[in-house]
């Protein structure tokens, strides 16, 4: 069966929205795995994250995003350490062999200090995605292990992502873009640049579904925290998920402005989306059950 038939079953499970019967129907289309051309789901699994989720996980300051589509997986930071990012991706049943495409928002040990959790393994040699303004050193030696390849303007990273390319002036971050049925999903380390300035760039490849990632905002005051809620909403934001440097005051903020367009997040959560084209079961609640 593929594997999108047996995340149909999967799902089915925790789908309360709908009847016994649909839920039969759909077991049965998945079991005969009958693609009809079936929409693509896509995945993003916080892997590590100061911010607890998983109580199985170990939480540390940093952070690290898996995404997976198919075969298709990209690592968007490695955390602060590599153990850490290594216990992290065991637990979660995730072989860091199948990383294909490693990305590094910025020069800085909470997002880079896990590269060696990816790179080490024998016969291994991910892409390496990296800002062009990474020191050289770094890069040459990144080189032995994987094929490094270096971000200044926006470009493709995947079939489904790509790269704002580099933002900011003292503190230079590149941020990585989905491109999924419900419009862009936006993921950032640090958001050095400010995160409006992300998602104001971000909004220039299209609309904007969902923001996640550290917004740092973990100094930052009510006052700020609500032009920064104000103008990500008159940007389209739909959705946030903020972890990592954005701050509990942030978080609180951003929960009671977004309501249902919140989502909590830490270490071990999964967010479930959608690749656009093809055709899908028209179960808009799928994916509520996270
Ligand atoms: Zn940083
Ligand atoms: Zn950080």
């Amino acid at each position: 069966m593929s594997k999108g038939g047996w995340w149909i079953v999967l799902r089915t499970c925790c789908i309360s929205r709908i009847s016994r019967r649909q839920a039969l129907l759909l077991s049965v289309w998945a079991a005969l795995g009958l693609h009809m051309n079936t929409r693509q789901s896509l995945t993003a699994t916080i892997v590590y994250d100061n911010r607890p989720y998983d109580p199985q996980l170990t939480n540390a300051w940093g952070y690290s995003c898996l995404i997976e589509a198919g075969d298709w997986s990209l690592l968007f930071d490695t955390g602060g350490d590599a153990q850490t990012l290594r216990t992290n991706l065991t637990r979660l049943g995730i072989d860091p062999r199948s990383i294909g495409t490693v990305m590094l928002s910025h020069f800085h040990t909470d997002h880079t200090g896990g590269l060696q959790a990816v790179l080490s393994d024998n016969g291994h040699r991910p892409t390496l995605v990296v800002p062009q303004s990474f020191p050289y050193e770094f890069k040459q030696q990144a080189g032995e292990h994987a094929r490094v390849v270096e971000v200044s303007g926006a470009i493709d990273v995947g079939e489904h992502a790509l790269s704002t390319g580099e933002l900011g002036k003292s503190i230079i971050e590149q941020s990585l873009l989905l491109k999924t049925s419900d419009g862009l999903v936006v993921i950032t380390g640090c958001a050095h640049p400010g995160i409006v300035n992300i998602v104001a760039q971000a909004r220039q490849q299209g609309e904007i579904d969902l923001v996640m990632g550290g917004f740092h905002l973990k100094d930052a005051g009510a006052a700020e925290i609500d032009t920064v809620i104000e103008q990500l909403k008159q940007l389209g934001v739909k959705r946030v998920a903020p972890s990592h440097c954005t701050g509990d005051l942030a978080i609180r903020m951003f929960a009671a402005a977004f309501g249902a367009g919140f989502i909590a997040v830490g270490a071990g959560a999964r967010i479930g989306m959608w690749l656009p084209g093809g055709w899908q079961p028209r179960l808009t609640s799928m994916f509520d059950c996270e």
